[in-house]
């Protein structure tokens, strides 16, 4: 239902839940946060069924982190639970996806993963993408998206964050709406400008087929084959 990412300086969980906030309009059974910094070694996360204040409450003191990524979560696979809700995480702990959408063949290829001998840790058709991640051989994260990507059929507004690339944030677009915020030294992605306007009014919509890497002072955008497309910012009007 609902993405919210940053990549900067600052403390992420508060900015995050604050985003996340600003999605809640548009409706959810969870939510989730995800954190890690470039000197951490791994990710933090906490997720919760009910409402963003639930998750609030929920994360801890100590959760420090410059880099995350956070959902609402509105259930189309698997009932509203704290184990459903979004990010999800391979048994590594390395991978974190949040997706909006629904990936139309996520039985085939659970069916797939499972006699591979993946230990499932949610009902969600999203956990797939996760899976399909952290098994993929290839070198660079966007290249692992982008081969998970090609064997996934539905829609999906999707961000992803991999504990071995702590610098960057992976985005990918197909039929549910993807946004970057640009900042100075830091940058943003959500699925709406609401959860962005806040703190920043530069943003770059990505078009279905897309995908972008987002790092603290740097975006890139691409197809899902790999060629690069030019995306320039536009300013977005907003009545605070
Ligand atoms: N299909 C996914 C799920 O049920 C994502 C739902 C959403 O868009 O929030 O977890």
């Amino acid at each position: 239902c609902g993405i919210v990412g940053y990549i900067g300086k600052r403390d992420v969980a508060p900015l995050l839940l604050e985003g996340l906030q600003r999605l809640e309009y548009r409706g959810y059974d969870s939510a989730g946060v995800v954190v890690t910094s470039p000197k951490a070694s791994g990710l933090k996360m906490v997720k919760a069924k009910g409402r963003v204040r639930d998750l609030e409450a929920r994360v801890p003191k100590r959760f420090a982190g410059t880099t995350g990524i956070a959902h609402t979560r509105w259930a189309t696979h698997g009932a509203p639970s704290d184990e459903n809700a979004h990010p999800h995480l391979d048994a590594e702990g390395k991978v974190a996806v949040v997706h909006n959408g629904i990936i139309d063949n996520a039985s085939d290829l659970r069916a797939k993963l499972t006699a591979e001998g993946v230990e499932f840790l949610s009902e969600t058709d999203t956990e797939v993408l996760t899976h399909l991640i952290a098994r993929s051989d290839a070198d660079s994260l966007e290249e692992k998206v982008r081969q998970s990507l090609k064997l996934i059929e539905g829609t999906y507004g999707v961000a992803v964050l991999h504990a071995d690339f702590p610098d960057r944030i992976v985005v990918a677009r197909n039929g549910s709406p993807v946004v970057l915020g640009i900042g100075e030294k830091e940058m943003f992605v959500a699925s709406d400008v609401a959860a962005l306007v806040s703190h920043t009014r530069q943003i770059v919509t990505l078009d279905d087929g897309e995908m972008a890497t987002i790092k603290a002072d740097d975006f890139r955008t691409y197809t899902t084959s790999g060629t690069r497309t030019t995306a320039e910012p536009t300013t977005v009007e907003w009545e605070a």
